[in-house]
């Protein structure tokens, strides 16, 4: 048996855009991967902030909706099977005799032999509801994600919010769930125009100006909400299997600051080649400064610095090992990527 069933050649810290192109590209350097998010979603802000919106600043795209560019790269990545590990914050990391690094986080303890952090702009939170009954039936029947819509089939759904998310989420249940409302406590949506004249136009019925007052359950599981008008105060109760909070998130920078690592102001410092200070631990994309340029919060630049954190790693890892990997032109991938 191996000393260490969990340790991978490297761990990447955020399953954003930077992280997720990490991820493709160290299975390009036949390195072992697991990504470690979160959130229960991969993608990062593209998916939490923006993802109706257009980028039309990543190279050999036009013009690309965030959640399409996010899917892409989840498609990249799994050409190499990195093992995605969601729901987990990394909260310490520690250097262990042997030179390699422990993660541990809000769940669970991982190990590296190098480290990759893209964790952006900080952990990602779901904001919740300070509610009677939303605590207490989180996962049964409160949900903060739509992760697979199939989990909803055939049920009652109440989507709280009026952004992107509730929006998107809504129309993506209303096909197979028995009944789907959404309730947001204003007239205007923030979600995408076109999104929102869908929703009107579809089977879900909206209540603006409702909020959610209790979640209701009978131990197990949820069976009812109330909710309320918020001009008028009146009350209605109904019958629902599920709650989904789509409320927006809050990044939390917190843990990272506790690691040992350099910082310029609430950045990680590294150097041209993605080093951070800390041996066999690098970073790209959003999370960091590079010396003698700054900070360019740009997807362009993050992923270019993922590939040079990657090709670092692979050297720290196997000093034989070239910086340049070749091209991944001359490379036959076509078994991988069809
Ligand atoms: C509204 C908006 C529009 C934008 N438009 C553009 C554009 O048009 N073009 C462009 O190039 N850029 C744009 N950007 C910037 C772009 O989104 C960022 O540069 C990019 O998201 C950075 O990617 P990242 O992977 O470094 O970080 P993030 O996208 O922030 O992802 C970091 C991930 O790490 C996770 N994480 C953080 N801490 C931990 C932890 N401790 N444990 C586990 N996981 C953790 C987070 O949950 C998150 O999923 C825009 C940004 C915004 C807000």
């Amino acid at each position: 048996m191996q000393a260490n069933e969990s340790l991978r050649d490297v761990l990447i810290v955020g399953g954003g855009p930077v992280g997720l192109f990490a991820a493709f590209y160290a299975g390009l350097r036949g390195l072992s991967v697991r990504v470690i998010e979160a959130l229960e979603q991969l993608g990062g802000q593209l998916v939490t902030l923006y993802p109706e919106k257009y980028i039309y600043d990543v190279a050999g795209f036009p013009k690309i909706k965030a959640k399409d560019l996010v899917a892409n790269l989840i498609t990249q990545a799994q050409t190499f099977q990195p093992e995605f590990v969601l729901g987990e914050r990394a909260e310490e990391l520690r250097r262990l005799n042997d030179g390699t690094y422990e993660v541990r986080t809000s769940k669970g303890v991982h190990h590296g032999r190098a480290i990759i952090i893209t964790t952006g702009v900080g952990a990602f939170k779901p904001n919740t509801l300070d509610r009677p009954g939303v605590k207490e039936y989180e996962g049964r029947g409160v949900f903060y994600f739509v992760r697979n819509p199939e989990d909803f089939r055939g049920k009652r759904v109440l989507v709280v919010g009026g952004g992107d998310s509730a929006v998107d989420w809504a129309l993506s249940l209303e096909p197979i769930a028995r009944k789907v409302t959404l309730i947001h406590r204003r007239e205007g949506f923030r979600a995408h125009e076109a999104s929102v004249q869908a929703l009107f136009a579809s089977g879900v019925t909206v209540k603006t100006h409702y909020e959610l007052k209790e979640v209701r359950g009978d131990g197990r599981r949820v069976t009812e909400v109330v909710i309320f008008q918020n001009q008028t105060g009146e009350e209605e109760t109904l019958p629902v299997d599920a709650v989904i909070l789509a409320l927006g998130f809050k990044s939390d920078p917190g843990a990272v600051k506790r690691w040992g690592l350099a910082f310029e102001g609430r950045y990680i410092k590294v150097n041209p080649r993605m080093e951070t200070n800390l041996p066999g631990v690098f970073a790209a994309g959003d999370a960091v400064f590079v010396e003698g340029m700054g900070n360019l919060k740009l997807l362009a630049v993050g992923f270019g610095q993922a590939a040079i954190a990657v090709n670092s790693a692979k050297t720290f890892l196997d000093p034989s090992a070239r910086f340049m990997p070749g091209h991944s032109s001359s490379m036959d991938l076509s078994q991988k990527t069809r």
